[in-house]
């Protein structure tokens, strides 16, 4: 693992949220962006060498929405970045952590990268995101 990458947030209203972290940061979102797959809706803010990633869902399926239906708005994962993510999937699988899905490659997420998420119940409660910059 490289670095922690960003921290994602869940909120109900990006548009609200944007406003309050650039207040809070003192600096605009450098990007927004719709993840499709994910029916979520981001933004991201810069802060030195690691991000923050404001998250919407964009459709009451996602996971998201399931997410601040059960705990509300706040901290929803941890991301990582690395070297080489289909490595570091093996390794932590290999460790015993689990997926939140049934497939063991990683995806296109958000961002410009490939990501790949383990789930919370093996990480003390956090929803851990590896990520890998695409090239
Ligand atoms: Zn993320």
């Amino acid at each position: 693992m490289l670095r922690i990458e960003h921290l994602g947030i869940a909120v109900k209203d990006l548009a609200g949220s944007n406003d309050l972290f650039a207040k809070l940061l003192g600096e605009l979102p450098y990007k927004t962006e719709t993840v499709e797959s994910e029916k979520v809706s981001t933004s991201f803010f810069k802060i030195g060498e690691s991000k923050i990633e404001l998250l919407q869902a964009s459709n009451p399926d996602s996971a998201i929405a399931k997410f601040i239906e059960k705990r509300g708005e706040g901290i929803h994962h941890i991301a990582f970045e690395v070297e080489n993510i289909e490595n570091e999937i093996q390794r932590l699988l290999a460790e015993g952590f689990q997926p939140t899905g049934s497939s063991t490659q990683p995806f296109k997420g958000a961002d410009n990268k490939l990501v790949f998420f383990f789930h919370p119940k093996t990480t003390n409660g956090v929803l851990i995101e590896l990520c890998q910059e695409i090239k």
